[in-house]
């Protein structure tokens, strides 16, 4: 894909739950091979827009593209008409997610957990997939946990495991949403490195996050949201050093 094209673009995206307007017009672009991290209070909408992204939550107004489709919808004559299921399901297929709490298979192993959606819903052969599987395992340093069930696992073991099950499906977009939050203090660097390792490998990947060290390291641009508008966007290291805006400065300065 030309650099020139966005793998993400949000058009004044506009989502309430009833008559709570949650998110007031987003727009972003985010290019293939970007990490971007988007940061902002409790509130703001970050989750809620992440999960437009793939059509977990249906926008009101607005639009999305990932690649070259309009997420949840097909154009016909002007008009939009909303995806049926399956067609929704392959949309989000291509579109990785890693949540806070990890939410892997509680009663499978970490490798059922990472192929099960690749043989339900890519269809691959199932020696293909444990191959496939057991080499993102050992990608994020989970090379001798293939038979250990999510509870035998540390917070730190188990998102990886949910970082190399998002990983199976190819996907052309991550997106991740406080995935470090739930652990441990001493658990979040093992999960930071392991996504500094996937963006510098070129994963398109979205950020949510309050690990602003992670931001200004590896994130290529800085988004920061605040009820449910973007205040602020731009390199993350001009930003962290000179926020134009004064709720962005108010938000860095509790958590810096
Ligand atoms: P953030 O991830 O930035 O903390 P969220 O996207 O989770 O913010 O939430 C944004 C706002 O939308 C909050 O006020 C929240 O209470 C509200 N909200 C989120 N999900 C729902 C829902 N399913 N129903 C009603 N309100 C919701
Ligand atoms: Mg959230």
């Amino acid at each position: 894909m030309s650099t020139a094209t966005p793998l993400m673009r949000a058009e004044s995206v506009h989502k309430s739950y009833g008559t709570v307007e949650v998110l007031k017009g987003i727009s972003l672009e985010v290019r293939a091979g970007e990490v971007t991290c988007l940061v902002g209070p409790s509130g703001s909408g970050k989750s809620t827009f992440l999960r437009c992204i793939n059509h977990l939550e249906k926008i009101n107004a607005g639009r999305i593209y990932v690649g070259d489709e309009l997420i949840g919808y097909r154009e016909h004559r002007g008009r939009l008409h909303e995806l049926r299921e399956k067609e929704v399901l392959k949309q989000r297929a291509g579109i990785g997610m890693v949540f806070q709490d990890f939410n892997l298979f509680p009663h499978k192993t970490a490798l059922e957990n990472v192929i099960e959606a690749v043989v339900l819903v890519r269809r691959k052969k199932k020696e293909t997939a444990i191959n496939e599987a057991q080499a993102l395992l050992r990608r994020v340093g989970l090379a001798d946990k293939f038979g250990a069930y999510p509870a035998q696992l540390s917070g730190g073991q188990q998102q990886r495991v949910a970082i190399a099950r998002a990983l199976a499906m190819e996907p052309q977009l991550m997106l991740f949403d406080e995935p470090t939050s739930a652990l441990d203090p001493e658990l979040v660097g093992e999960v930071l490195d392991v996504m500094k390792q996937l963006a510098a490998s070129g994963i398109t990947m979205i950020v949510v996050t309050h690990e602003i060290g992670f931001a200004r390291e590896v994130g290529d641009k800085l988004v920061f949201m605040d009820d449910g508008v973007i205040v602020e966007a731009g390199d993350p290291r001009e930003i962290i050093a000179d926020p134009q805006q004064d709720r962005t400065r108010a938000f860095l300065s509790q958590v810096l």
